[in-house]
């Protein structure tokens, strides 16, 4: 593996800057799959990339399973005074924020999944021919209630398609792709010159949690999203690092004929990047020994609570020598209480059994402090508070 190169700029990559300390990883449905997390960091272009899990292909055929449940399943992008905003419609919002979209346009959705967003544009913003591309088949059947057959393709593009688009959109996949280099050049031969390139993908700076999942083998950085993009011929219009919380929203343009690209090299920003994911990766390996530090303290089976019920959560649970003495997980959200993960109960924080005092709080250590102080049911409470 020694001979490994980076993914985005081809440079050879140097030692791993992380190695999870067992061979157990998480995945971004918070599932532990077994094998070591080895993450490389690029100085040539700043970009962050995991070595692929080895059976990704019949990972994605048969494991992935990203709300397949129902056509409404959606995730909720946060709850603003009891209500939720979905992920799905905040998207929609984005997009068309920052796209102008002729009501003629051809879309296709590059890695596309249910592409439960550009079914509800179908609905915002009717009028343009909606495309759908995925390496998997097993979306089909929600794909037929709003795309012609004759408009998707399951594991190769068609022939057709090439400078057939006005816009290409990819919501939260280029981070699963093994060889981002070779999509982008694939999606620039889509677009018609002057056609633009709309992605999100998760930014490991605002939601370190990335940076050690596994399933996720890019974790871009702002210089390596400009590098894919203009190596792949693409101008880059906007790395928005605001508008999706945790995520970059991406928008390129491929140039008129004519026109030249004009590539960005910030060595300063890689640089600075470098410094940044060096102290995530420290983070992470610190992480793993305090939570069974904090563990080796109590009591011989002694119960403990997990706030929270998402990836932090889960790399809690996978970091305790006996994960057994977890009595239930609580969270905020009203559309998780009621629920269950590893089969312990998901319940309002009031819920909290009397007989626990010890909480692992299980949130990004950016806000956990702040969201646990404002929880009033847990502020009545005498508890010692584990956070990561
Ligand atoms: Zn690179």
């Amino acid at each position: 593996m020694s001979q490994q190169t980076c993914c985005v700029c081809g440079t050879p990559l140097g030692d791993a800057l992380y190695r999870s300390p067992a061979n157990r990883s998480l995945t971004s449905l918070c599932q532990i799959h077994p094998s070591a997390t080895i993450v490389h960091a690029c100085s040539e272009c700043g970009h962050l990339q995991s070595d692929p899990i080895a059976d990704v292909d019949a990972y994605y055929e048969a494991d992935y399973d990203i709300l397949v449940g129902s056509e409404e399943e959606d995730q909720v992008y946060e709850v603003v005074d009891g209500q939720p905003i979905y992920r799905t419609a905040h998207q929609v919002a984005i997009f068309l924020d920052k796209v102008l979209l002729p009501a003629d346009a051809n879309l296709l959705d590059y890695g596309c999944a249910k592409s439960s967003t550009i079914r509800m544009l179908c609905s915002s913003a009717p009028g343009f021919t909606p495309h759908l591309f995925d390496v998997s088949s097993r979306y089909i059947p929600f794909w037929k209630s709003f795309v012609r057959e004759s408009n998707w393709a399951v594991h190769a593009i068609k022939p057709g398609w090439a400078s057939h688009f006005d816009v290409v959109t990819s919501f939260f996949s280029l981070e699963h792709i093994p060889r981002p280099a070779e999509s982008l050049r694939e999606i620039a031969s889509l677009l018609k010159p002057g056609g633009i390139f709309y992605a999100i993908v998760p930014n490991v700076f605002t939601n370190i949690a990335d940076f050690i999942v596994v399933d996720h083998c890019n974790h871009f950085t702002e210089t390596s999203l400009a590098r894919l993009l203009g190596d792949a011929g693409l101008d880059v219009r906007e790395i928005d690092a605001h508008a999706h919380r945790g995520a970059y929203v991406v928008v390129a343009r491929k140039p008129l004929a004519g026109e030249k690209s004009r590539p960005v090299r910030d060595r300063t920003a890689i640089e600075r990047a470098q410094i940044e994911l060096a102290r995530i990766a420290d983070f992470w390996r610190n992480a793993s020994e305090r939570i069974r530090a904090y563990e080796a303290r109590l009591e011989n089976g002694e119960r403990v609570g997990v706030y929270g019920a998402g990836f932090y959560a889960a790399f809690i649970a996978a970091n305790l020598a006996h994960p057994g003495r977890i009595a239930c997980y609580l969270d905020q959200n009203p559309f998780l209480q009621g629920k269950s993960m590893d089969g312990r109960p998901i319940l309002a924080p009031g819920e909290l059994p009397a007989g626990i005092h010890k909480l692992l709080v299980g949130l990004n250590p950016a806000h956990a402090k702040r969201i646990v102080a404002e929880i009033p049911a847990l502020a009545a409470r005498e508890l010692d508070c584990f956070y990561l």
